[in-house]
């Protein structure tokens, strides 16, 4: 039987890609690289290392980079250009093929108002909230004032300002329910200051902040041809600081009447802007099965995994294919159908940064590195993937993206693919800069993970835990003694005082001095646990020891014998007054510096303003007193602990 296409739609062009110009880094990249070599699609990368190459910020350069190797398309990966709606019809307009949507597709959907008047028009639930073109303080305030509730006797909702073209949770403000018109307005111009700075565009939208929903999103893909159907869902509910930490698919939360309508929202919207490529639309949930639409992303995301665990698809080959003009090639029961027999998956994120200190970013060389063994989905124990973008040698800086790489396991079951994912970061190792990895093998047990129950607030009420022993500030002897060891033969600083050979070492503002020979006990309340295998541990060049402790990587230095004469002033009363050092909690750039020697502070009075990774922090006086020295200056970069102001006791003399 012949096949006849209807007379209206478009004809179908179909023309391979031979060489693909990467423009991302990291991860990503490397994703994306896997699959073009499975293809057999030559490979360029710009800024592979993010800074010799070429520069990302510079799209026309990237295009230039393209054209000069020949390549006949760009993947944009996940970040930088990759919805940036210019770039991609700067690559089209030069003849190159660019995977993702159309420039259209990515301006309609680029900015939150317009995207949430979409979903409207289309009979889509949004959240609450206010998206006109009048940014005007008085509209805005007044829009709070409805969106919260009654303003007699104060609002009775939180109010959640948020960048129209934003990402990545910059500059979103949280206005609680009792706080003064002042309170919002401040927020407002903060909002907007860091709109403008991180976007470009300070124009803003308001939304009735959700108490509790989960966040729950919808895998689209869409051909050329106009063609698209859904790959369920990803539940990300599990998230620090508006970000996501854990991702997985199904989400325990939605069955399947639920999820045949978020699809199909997702699919109008989609079609409504005549999206092509992969994209995702996100939406929060309530426990009513009441959604609201938030925003499409019209690109790949960071937790595309999980889909494809379950639905058995590459999506960067789908990306390719929808890219070259193949028609989709399933239909939506087919989908549905791979999904069912797909069991669960579920991905952790590796992110260099200090869980313990506010999830601030961290950087670091990577001295020792070890992933679990990959898996099939068909051998025993289910699939084990890792996504990542490091390797021994790498140095992290503050120009980094803090995600290093990705964790994925699959199961039958949520259960087995949640044990898989412990077994994964378990096995994993990396040393020489701090990581969530303790963090993550921490939350993969919690009771709220382990029965599904997690919202976005989930992640904040139980970290930090209340109890010592969940997460271990606090170094143990195991990691004293093998610092000591790793560190007794670079030096000839051991010492002997009657007794066996001593080492006197720091970590993380603690010093201890160790015995060395292996049966004796140190002083300061090192306890012997003889049993224990050492923790795995490395020296660096500058005679660091890195130990891991539990999937935190501690350094150890060699300190200074102890002073017996400053002991001996201090017991006696004769010292200095004692004197406060004020450390970056994070590496960063110095922003401010808002006191000069001489000043008397106060208590939590703001000292030094840091920045990393587009990230402010203000580090306060942990006691009021006087600044002895400021050691830093506006400009420079810091490492973490790095000293930034000593204050004294006292106060200024008149
Ligand atoms: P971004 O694009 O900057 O990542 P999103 O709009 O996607 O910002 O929101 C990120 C996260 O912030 C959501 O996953 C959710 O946890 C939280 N969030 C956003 N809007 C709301 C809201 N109206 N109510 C409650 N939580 C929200």
């Amino acid at each position: 039987m012949a096949r006849t296409r209807a007379a209206a739609a478009p004809a179908l062009t179909i023309e391979p890609i031979r060489t693909l110009l990467i423009a991302n880094r990291g991860e990503i990249a490397a994703r994306i690289r896997r699959t073009a070599d499975r293809l057999g699609i030559r490979v360029v990368v710009a800024g592979q290392d993010g800074r010799q190459s070429v520069d990302l910020l510079d799209g026309l350069r990237v295009i230039e980079a393209a054209l000069a190797a020949g390549a006949d398309a760009i993947h944009p990966g996940c970040g930088f250009l990759s919805e940036n709606a210019d770039f991609a019809e700067a690559v089209e307009g030069a003849g190159i093929r660019w995977v993702g949507p159309p420039a259209s597709a990515i301006r309609s959907m680029g900015n939150k108002a317009a995207a949430r008047r979409l979903a409207a028009r289309l009979g889509i639930p949004i959240v609450p909230g206010y998206d006109g073109d009048d940014q005007s303080d008085a509209i805005l305030l007044a829009s709070a004032q409805t969106i919260a509730g009654p303003a007699l006797g104060g609002l009775r909702h939180r109010v959640m300002i948020k960048p129209a073209a934003g990402g990545g949770g910059k500059g979103m403000r949280l206005v609680e329910e009792l706080d003064p018109p002042e309170t919002f307005l401040e927020a407002l111009a903060g909002a907007r200051r860091e709109a403008a700075v991180a976007f470009g565009d300070e124009r803003l939208i308001l939304e009735r902040y959700l108490s509790s929903p989960r966040h729950v999103e919808i895998q689209l893909l869409f051909d050329a041809y106009g063609t698209g159907a859904h790959l369920g869902e990803r539940d990300c509910s599990l998230q620090r600081r508006h970000q996501k930490v854990l991702e997985e698919t199904p989400s325990p939360a939605v069955a399947e009447p639920l999820r045949t309508r978020l699809g199909q929202a997702a699919l109008t919207l989609a079609a409504a802007v005549g999206y092509r490529s992969a994209g995702t639309c996100e939406f929060l949930l309530n426990d009513g099965g009441e959604f609201y639409f938030l925003e499409m992303n019209t690109r790949l995301q960071v937790e595309h995994p999980v889909t494809e665990l379950v639905t058995g698809r590459d999506l960067v080959a789908d990306q390719l294919r929808i890219a070259a003009g193949e028609p989709l090639g399933f239909t939506q029961d087919e989908a549905d159908a791979a999904r069912h027999e797909g069991g669960h998956a579920v991905e952790a994120r590796l992110y260099a940064e200090d869980p313990d200190a506010g999830f601030l970013p961290c950087t670091g060389r990577i001295e020792a590195l070890r992933w679990p063994a990959p898996r099939t989905a068909a051998e025993p124990g289910g699939a084990i993937r890792v996504d990542s973008g490091i390797e021994t040698g790498l140095v992290v800086d503050t120009r980094f993206d803090p995600m290093l790489a990705k964790l994925i396991a699959g199961g039958a079951t949520r259960a087995e693919a949640l044990a898989n994912l412990a077994a994964a970061l378990d096995q994993t190792l990396v040393l020489g800069l701090v990581t969530n990895l303790r963090f993550l093998r921490w939350l993969v047990a919690q009771p709220a993970v382990l029965a599904g129950a997690a919202r976005i607030d989930t992640l904040e009420a139980i970290w930090p835990p209340t109890h010592a022993d969940d997460a271990r500030a606090v170094s143990t002897s195991a990691a004293w003694r093998a610092a000591a060891r790793a560190l007794a033969g670079t030096t000839d600083a051991g010492w002997r005082l009657n007794g066996p050979a001593r080492i006197r070492l720091e970590s993380e503002g603690l010093e201890q001095t160790i015995a060395l020979s292996e049966d004796a006990v140190g002083d300061a309340g090192i306890g012997d646990r003889s049993n224990e295998s050492p923790p795995a541990t490395i020296v660096d060049q500058a005679g660091v020891a890195f130990v891991d402790e539990d999937g935190r990587s501690v350094p150890f230095r060699l300190a200074p014998p102890p002073d017996v004469d400053r002991a001996a002033r201090a017991a006696a009363g004769h010292g200095p007054g004692a004197a406060a050092e004020v450390c970056a909690p994070m590496p960063g750039a110095v922003l401010a510096v808002h006191i000069a020697p001489g000043a008397s502070v106060e208590s939590g009075q703001p000292l030094v303003t840091l920045e990393a990774m587009k990230m402010e922090h203000v580090v306060t006086a942990p006691t009021a007193g006087i600044v002895i020295e400021v050691l830093v200056q506006l400009g420079w970069q810091v490492a973490r602990g790095e000293r930034l102001v000593v204050l004294g006791e006292g106060t200024a003399s008149p």
